[in-house]
C-alpha cells in the first residue's frame, strides 16, 4: 500500500533522527537522505523534492540554532510545512448548498474508477444527509449501466439509466430532470470514459456538460500513473471546468505520492481519495490531515468523523467515554481487538491513530495483522481481571508474565511483545486525556478543535 510504505519510511526517518543524541548535521542529512528517496520512490516529480530538501535546509540552520532550541521539533515542523506544500492543490470553490439541487458530472478514462467513484461520493454524502441520485450517461462501455444499477441498490440510492438508448445527452437531461421532480438535491452524472484522451471523449464531455449545465465537474483520475497525472490533469482541464478532483487505487500502487502531487502542481483541488474497491474506501483529502498521518502523527479529525461513520450509534457513547478517561487498559485493548475483528471496517477508524495503522495493522496485510490480533486476545486469555483492568505498567511482573506465557502454551517472548505493543498504544491513547465528549452533532466542531 502506497501511503503505509511512503508514511511508514519517512517516519521511520523521523524515528531515526529523534532516537539520535545529538541532531548534526549528518543526522539531519540521513533523514532527508531517507525522505527523498521515499518521496522519489513513489514517484513524486525529483525537482519538487530537491526543492523541498533545500528549503528544509535553509530553514533548519543547525549552526545558527542556539543551544536550547528544539532542533528536533523545528525539523519536524519544516518537513511537515513543505510536504503540506507540495501536496496542497488549492481550496475547491464549489462547496453543495442545502436546500438546492446540486448537478456534479464525473469525467474521466475508462477504468479509472469513474462509475464506483460515482457511487461512493454518492455514499459518502448520502451518510452525511444529502438526498444523492445517480445517472449513467456512460453509453460506451457495455456494462456501466449494469455496473452503477448494481452499486446504486446496495446503497440504496436512486438511480437512472437506459439500456437502448445510445444518446449519453438525451439520458442525461432525462435523468437529472426526473431526479430535479424527486426533490433530489444531489445530481450526479457518470460519463462515458475511453481508453486515452481523445477528441470524442472531450467532446462527448461538452455536449453532456452543456445540455446539464453541471455546478461541479470532477475528474476521476487513477493514482497509478504517477507524475503523468499532471499532463492528463490539464488535458481535462483544458477541455471541460474541472472543478475538483478524485484519485483513486490509493490502495494499490507505489505512485501514489506521485499522482497527489501532480494533481497539487496543475492547482486542481483534490477533495476525495479513493482506497479500495468498496463503498467506503473513501477518504476526503485534505492536504493537513493527510500529511499529518504521513508522518505517524495522526489525524484526529478523521479519526473521530471516523468513529462517527462506522463505530454503530449505540457503542459511540461508551467509546469516546473510554478516551476521554484516558486510561487503557489491556482490556480496553482485548475489547477494541474484537471490534477490529468483528466489524472490520472499524480497522478503518484505529488506521487514523497514530501507532495503530502502521505498525499494528497495514494495509494489505490484513491476514497477518488479524493473526497477530487473535494471538495477542489468546494470551490476554490467560490474564486474570486484575490484570486487564490496571493500567498500571509495574503490575505485570515477571511472575505474572511467566504464569502468563505457560497458561496460554506460548513462549514468554510472545507475552513480552503483546505487552510492549499494549504500552504503545497506550501512550496514544493517553493523548486524548480530557477529550470532551461531543453531543449529538458537535463532532464535527470537535475534531476541527482537536485538529488545531
Ligand atoms: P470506470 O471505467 O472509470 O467507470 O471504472 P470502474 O468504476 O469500472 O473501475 C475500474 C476498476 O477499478 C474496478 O474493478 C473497480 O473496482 C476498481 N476501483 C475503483 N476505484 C478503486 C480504488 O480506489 N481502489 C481499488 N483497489 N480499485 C478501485
Amino acid at each position: 500500500m502506497v501511503l503505509a510504505e511512503l508514511g511508514g519510511s519517512i517516519s521511520r526517518a523521523l524515528q531515526q533522527m529523534s532516537n539520535a543524541t545529538i541532531i548534526d548535521e549528518k543526522v539531519l542529512n540521513d533523514c532527508l537522505n531517507e525522505i527523498t528517496r521515499a518521496l522519489l520512490q513513489a514517484d513524486v516529480q525529483f525537482m519538487l523534492v530537491r526543492d523541498m530538501k533545500n528549503n528544509i535546509k535553509k530553514i533548519v540552520n543547525l549552526e545558527e540554532l542556539a543551544a536550547g532550541h528544539n532542533k528536533r521539533r523545528i525539523i519536524q515542523e519544516a518537513i511537515y510545512n513543505e510536504l503540506c506544500k507540495i501536496l496542497d492543490p488549492g481550496k475547491p470553490s464549489f462547496a453543495l448548498k442545502k436546500g438546492k439541487t446540486s448537478i456534479v458530472m464525473f469525467v474521466g478514462l475508462q477504468g479509472s474508477g469513474k462509475t464506483t467513484t460515482c457511487t461512493k461520493y454518492a455514499y459518502h454524502h448520502q451518510k452525511k444527509g444529502w438526498k444523492p441520485a445517480l445517472v449513467c450517461a456512460d453509453t460506451f462501455r457495455a456494462g456501466a449501466f449494469d455496473q452503477l444499477k448494481q452499486n446504486a441498490t446496495k446503497a440504496k440510492i436512486p438511480f437512472y439509466g437506459s439500456y437502448t438508448e445510445s444518446d449519453p445527452v438525451r439520458i442525461a437531461v432525462e435523468g437529472v430532470e426526473r431526479f430535479k421532480q424527486e426533490n433530489c438535491d444531489l445530481i450526479i452524472v457518470d460519463t462515458s470514459g475511453r481508453h486515452k484522451q481523445e477528441a470524442a471523449l472531450f467532446e462527448e464531455m461538452r455536449q453532456v456538460s452543456e445540455a446539464t449545465k453541471p455546478d461541479l465537474v470532477i475528474f476521476v483520475m487513477d493514482s497509478s500513473i504517477g507524475q503523468a497525472a499532471f499532463d492528463q490533469a490539464q488535458a481535462f482541464k483544458q477541455s471541460v471546468a474541472v472543478g475538483a478532483v478524485i484519485i483513486t487505487k490509493m490502495d494499490g500502487h507505489a505512485k501514489g505520492g506521485g499522482a497527489l502531487s501532480a494533481v497539487a502542481a496543475t492547482k486542481s483541488p483534490i477533495i476525495f481519495i479513493g482506497t479500495g474497491e468498496h463503498m467506503d474506501e473513501f477518504e476526503v483529502f485534505d492536504v493537513k490531515p493527510f500529511v499529518k498521518r504521513l508522518l505517524g502523527f495522526g489525524d484526529l479529525s478523521g479519526f473521530m468523523d471516523k468513529i462517527q461513520e462506522v463505530v454503530p450509534m449505540d457503542q459511540q457513547p461508551e467509546l469516546l467515554q473510554k478516551l476521554s478517561e484516558g486510561n487503557f487498559t489491556l482490556r480496553i485493548m482485548y475489547e477494541q481487538f474484537q471490534n477490529i475483528l468483528k466489524m472490520g471496517p472499524i480497522g478503518q477508524v484505529f488506521s487514523m491513530l497514530p501507532g495503530f495503522s502502521q505498525e499494528l495493522m497495514p494495509k494489505g496485510r490484513e491476514k497477518e495483522s488479524q493473526a497477530k490480533i487473535k494471538r495477542y486476545m489468546t494470551m490476554m486469555d490467560s490474564m486474570t481481571n486484575e490484570e486487564l483492568d490496571s493500567s498500571n505498567p509495574k503490575l505485570m511482573n515477571e511472575s505474572r508474565v511467566m504464569r502468563i506465557a505457560r497458561g496460554c502454551g506460548r513462549p514468554v517472548r510472545d507475552v513480552m511483545e503483546m505487552l510492549e505493543e499494549y504500552k504503545r498504544l497506550a501512550k496514544i491513547w493517553s493523548k486524548m486525556k480530557g477529550l470532551k465528549i461531543p453531543k449529538k452533532g458537535e463532532m464535527s466542531a470537535l475534531s476541527r478543535n482537536m485538529n488545531a
